[in-house]
């Protein structure tokens, strides 16, 4: 036993206790590694984002190469002359064609913390909401508050869009509490600051303690579906004179897909302040899903919904299969419904929770075919309203 001044510890108890605080510090002071896996390039990235996105290529392309770039960056020498900038990125596409999909994917391959937040909880400081800084709050609580595996982290903006000054770039509404405050304090975190985070998120109270977080090396990836911007990106190309040309050149521009040619000028106009715009140096569409996309959902990617299904029934040693002419009716569904490729996921509900609940205590049915008359059945007694909620 060693004695203190008012009790006895015993040698096991020491030894014990030096191990905790060893691993305290280790954990405090590891370094977090961060190299590409096994020396990847673009081209390796991108494919790897093929197996759970379909289509976007472009919006693949340019997020490959975005990230590659990220990596070089954290490995540049402090004193170098050439200094590479942070690249962080804004999608510009429709609702539910894979903006979220695609962030998630790429902070999956990249095995770095990973955080989705959504813009509209804040606003400006002093107002009712949640202070910009609580963003990172979000990414300390996806690590278990490691503090360095944090500043390497991914963060997902979803909605960025709605944060946009009321009245597009129209400067003279002053007062805009969850527009452009939350944008001038979005600043200091995109380009890079040490930031005192609130770890448990919501408003800086005095009596909480604050966490530092140096965001230079926090990769931004911002999404939105900037209703009405293809009615903006329009109008500029039509008044521009690369836009629009008389003849042959006219039918060169895809009239159906605007989106394809938005620029930094457009976000503009939408409302995010030219600050905030020059710190998502890449900016990227996405495609609106046809049904040919829709179908490649279905069952192609990784973890595509059929698959899911597949699986389901395999533990109950029953083989599921899906008639062509079926899938072709659920994506026509989709289409007509206007549910996008989130409403594939609650229609394939509504086909098949019925079969779901009884074929597992049938015990002679080994096989299962979902035919287009079925599907049509069992659409036909859901109501569309349900489906949409979903
Ligand atoms: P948003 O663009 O609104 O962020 P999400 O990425 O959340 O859309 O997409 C919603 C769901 O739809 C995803 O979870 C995924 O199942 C499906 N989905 C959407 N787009 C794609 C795509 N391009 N490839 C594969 N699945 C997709």
């Amino acid at each position: 036993m060693i004695s203190g001044v008012e009790g006895h510890i015993c040698e096991n108890c020491v030894a014990q206790a030096q191990q905790i605080i060893d691993e305290e510090l280790f954990h405090k002071n590891k370094k977090f590694q961060f190299n590409l896996p096994n020396n990847v390039k673009p081209r390796d990235i991108k494919k790897f984002l093929d197996d759970f996105v379909i289509g976007q290529d472009d919006a693949k392309k340019y997020i490959s190469v975005a990230v590659y770039n990220h990596y070089k960056r954290l490995n540049q020498t402090k004193n170098d002359e050439v200094e590479i900038e942070k690249s962080n990125i804004v999608l510009v596409g429709q609702t539910g064609t894979g903006k979220t999909l695609l962030a998630k994917s790429i902070a999956r391959f990249l095995n770095v913390p990973f955080a989705i937040v959504d813009a509209t909880v804040f606003t400006e400081a002093g107002y009712v909401g949640e202070d910009v800084e609580s963003i990172l709050s979000r990414l300390l609580q996806a690590c278990n508050y490691d503090v360095s595996a944090a500043q390497h982290g991914i963060i997902y903006i979803d909605e960025i869009d709605k944060v946009a000054r009321k009245g597009g770039d129209n400067p003279s509404i002053t007062r805009d509490v969850s527009g452009e405050g939350v944008q001038q304090a979005m600043l200091k975190l995109l380009e890079g600051s040490e930031v005192l985070v609130p770890p448990q998120g919501g408003r800086k109270h005095p009596e909480q303690k604050l966490v530092k977080v140096d965001t230079s090396n926090i990769l931004f990836i911002c999404g939105g579906a900037f209703e009405g911007i293809d009615k903006l990106i329009a109008t500029r190309m039509n008044q521009s004179k690369v836009g629009f040309k008389k003849g042959e050149e006219k039918d060169k521009v895809d009239t159906n897909n605007f989106l394809k040619y938005v620029s930094p000028l457009d976000l503009r106009s939408f409302g995010l302040i030219p600050e905030l715009i020059g710190r998502l140096p890449v900016l990227v569409h996405l495609d609106p899903l046809d049904a040919k996309a829709l179908r490649s959902i279905l069952t192609e990617p990784k973890n595509a919904l059929f698959k899911q299904y597949k699986k389901i029934f395999k533990a109950d040693g029953i083989q599921l299969n899906f008639d062509e002419d079926a899938i072709d009716y659920i994506v026509a569904k989709a289409i007509e419904y206007k549910l996008g490729a989130r409403g594939l996921r609650s229609i394939c509900e509504a086909v098949m929770t019925d079969a779901m609940y009884d074929l597992p205590s049938e015990k002679d049915v080994k096989q299962f075919t979902v035919t287009r008359g079925f599907v049509k059945e069992k659409l036909e007694h859901t109501q569309v309203s349900k489906l949409k909620a979903a």
